[in-house]
């Protein structure tokens, strides 16, 4: 507890791989916010985190490059929660579904731009769900719109992901 995520990347996980740079974690598991790398010095636990907005969750840190798509790796985390919901509440049952669906448009060159204030909203709404899974579920989709909106807007703009040139 309180070891810096960078000494953490750095010396106790062996550091990035050549050619990688730090872009951003999820520093507990799928239910927790993407950190980008304005957190790279910061303490990991519990406190330090919650002043600084985020949540330390389960500790299993997830650590995306410069070359990864984050509309993607939301995509997948989204697709998870829409899987995994017991479907019992409204909200959770078809607010994953639903932004699954439209992560899903954005990433393959299908995204509008309201797709954005929708996902917003969308978040916001699941959390009115009975228990803690939808708020967790949304905290990727609601970290990628806050640090890494331009990213959205990319996919939006060029209509495809821009980090497939295939
Ligand atoms: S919020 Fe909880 S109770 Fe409601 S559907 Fe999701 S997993 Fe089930």
């Amino acid at each position: 507890m309180g070891v810096r995520l960078s000494e953490i990347i750095e010396v106790h996980a062996g550091g990035m791989r050549d050619g990688a740079e730090f872009k951003a974690c999820l520093p507990g598991g799928a239910s927790t916010a993407f950190l980008p790398g304005e957190f790279y010095d910061i303490e990991m636990d519990f406190e330090t985190m919650r002043k600084a907005g985020h949540r330390l969750g389960t500790g299993a840190i997830m650590v995306f490059d410069q070359k990864t798509c984050l509309v993607a790796a939301t995509l997948n985390l989204t697709e998870f929660f829409a899987r995994e919901s017991c479907g019992w509440c409204t909200p959770c049952r078809e607010g994953f579904p639903y932004m699954r669906d439209l992560l899903w448009r954005i990433e393959h060159g299908q995204g509008q731009e309201e797709f954005i204030s929708i996902l917003s909203q969308m978040c916001r709404h699941l959390w009115n769900s009975y228990c803690a899974f939808a708020p967790g579920g949304v905290a990727p989709i609601e970290s990628l719109l806050a640090y890494f909106e331009d990213e959205v807007h990319a996919h939006i703009e060029k209509k495809k992901c821009p980090f497939n040139d295939k």
